[in-house]
């Protein structure tokens, strides 16, 4: 299985370059060549499957031989998805499913994928990136120093997963004093040697600035071997297909009845692993993403217009890990939708890249969105609230701000007489945006072991001007 690029300009390349890479040398994303395809048997077969067992079963698929020998993936995909990793579930504190899965009401299911370290989804692919990423810097005998921005999920998830791991050090950015006390908590306690915490005196968006302008000198990224884990790394996504696969069979009794997915977007990076679920035969009917205010995508499967809107009019909100006006693996979602032409998609994202926007309600590919199952809604603040009130009043389970998104955006679409199970992703647990949650229902939503007091624990952090010579000092004096 090669990898090509959305832009069709960069080389192809093996599954294991496209880890290390990011994003490919010609600006695009990396997609394989071909999904591949799984015939209703062989769902089937996939259907009573460990979640390591069914994660090897399709990430194998993806993965050559000869790139990464099939019996090392194993090894790693079973030292990563495992019940100590994974297990801060509420309802099931013993479950070996690593994803389970609560019925709400007939045929409404909430599929949990907040029980990792950081208690948000990023987890499930975070930490098998980890995993991957020490055993192939080991192989090649290289270090890599991962650089990141963060408004809080992303940073947690990223240093949680590469804590301890040899040849890689973590830099990340954050916004001094914007984040959560619980998110802010989370990363600066943490006093591990490849992890440093660099606090900018400026916005999240100071902060991916100033990554993107270290990642654009080509020349202090080669010498001081800078790579990223940001979400359009094509191993995040395929660590992601997997939990819709799990998602599908626990709702499921055969393999060819059809679900309905309802899912919290931002970057688009976890809807694009449902796309890519569905591209291979997983018989999902309906993708319906699910946005806050800052509805770009939403307008987007509405009207066909795609209008990404700069930093200062996008949106502060109370499901903030969503606040995001230009989702990056759109890109490859509209690369299939264009029967992947490179050069349209060239030219379409040339407007994008220069702050433009592009509209394909009056082409034939708009009329296609619907083949591929996508629809949307979009959510408010009154709306988080009455859906988190909703969900602990009727059904008695308290649910996060991003994850109430999604049940707003799925009772939009939800029509219960059809029979067809809709299943909500929750994308983080309430007590990481505890005010919200306490505004909706004025109760404190519980807290795993250990973590109730995260907040009195010392904290490390480096702080930083606004200023990217500094932070590139910062990054060659430390690693
Ligand atoms: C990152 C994140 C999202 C958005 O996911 P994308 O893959 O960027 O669409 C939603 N909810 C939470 C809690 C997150 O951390």
């Amino acid at each position: 299985m090669k990898y090509i690029s959305t832009r069709g300009q960069a080389p192809k390349i093996n599954f294991s370059d496209t880890l290390i890479t990011g994003l490919a040398s010609d600006g695009g994303l990396y997609l394989p060549e071909n999904y591949p395809q799984l015939s209703t048997e062989s769902l089937e077969k996939l259907r009573d499957l460990s979640y390591p067992d069914l994660a090897f079963a399709i990430m194998k698929l993806f993965i050559d031989e000869n790139d990464i020998p099939h019996n090392d993936l194993k090894v790693i995909i079973n030292k990563t998805y495992t019940k100590e990793k994974f297990s801060y579930t509420r309802e099931c504190q013993d479950s070996k499913d690593i994803t389970p899965l609560t019925k709400v009401d007939n045929h409404l299911y909430l599929l949990s994928l907040s029980n990792g370290p950081t208690l948000a989804f990023k987890d499930i692919a975070m930490q098998f990136l980890g995993n991957i990423f020490e055993y192939l810097l080991h192989k090649k005998n290289k270090a890599l120093n991962i650089l990141g921005a963060t408004s809080g999920d992303t940073g947690s998830a990223a240093e949680y997963a590469m804590i301890g791991k040899k040849g890689v050090n973590v830099f990340m950015l954050s916004p001094r004093g914007k984040m959560s006390p619980f998110q802010t908590a989370q990363m600066y306690s943490l006093h591990d040697n490849n992890i440093f915490n660099i606090s900018i005196d400026g916005f999240f968006d100071d902060c991916q600035d100033i990554v993107k302008g270290v990642s654009n000198d080509l020349e202090f990224k080669d010498k001081n071997q800078i790579g990223a884990v940001n979400s359009i790394n094509w191993g995040r996504i395929i660590a992601q297909v997997v939990y819709y696969f799990k998602g599908y069979f626990s709702s499921t009794r055969s393999s060819d009845e059809l679900i309905d997915v309802t899912v919290p977007s931002g970057n688009f990076g976890n809807i694009c692993a449902g796309h890519i679920s569905r591209m291979m035969g997983l018989p999902i009917r309906k993708l319906i993403v699910a946005t806050n205010e800052n509805d770009v995508l939403d307008e987007f499967f509405k009207t066909g217009a795609y209008k990404p809107r700069a930093s200062d009019d996008t949106y502060h909100t109370s499901s903030p890990s969503m606040d995001i006006s230009k989702a990056s693996n759109f890109e490859r979602f509209v690369f299939d939708l264009i029967d992947r032409d490179p050069e349209k998609l060239r030219s379409l994202w040339k407007k994008i890249d220069q702050g433009e926007s592009f509209d394909l309600s009056n082409t034939g590919y708009f009329g296609k969105v619907s083949n591929y199952g996508f629809t949307s809604s979009s959510s408010s603040h009154q709306n988080r609230l009455h859906f988190i009130k909703l969900l602990h009043e009727k059904y008695n389970l308290i649910i996060d701000t991003h994850t109430a998104d999604g049940f707003k955006a799925a009772f939009d679409h939800f029509d219960q007489s059809e029979e067809i199970p809709m299943v909500v992703l929750e994308t983080a647990l309430p007590t990481k945006f505890e005010e919200t949650v306490m505004e909706a229902i004025k109760l404190k939503p519980p807290r795993p072991d250990g973590l109730s007091n995260i907040e009195q624990l010392p904290q490390r952090s480096f702080e930083i001007e606004n200023d990217i010579n500094q932070v590139k000092q910062f990054i060659e004096s430390h690693s």
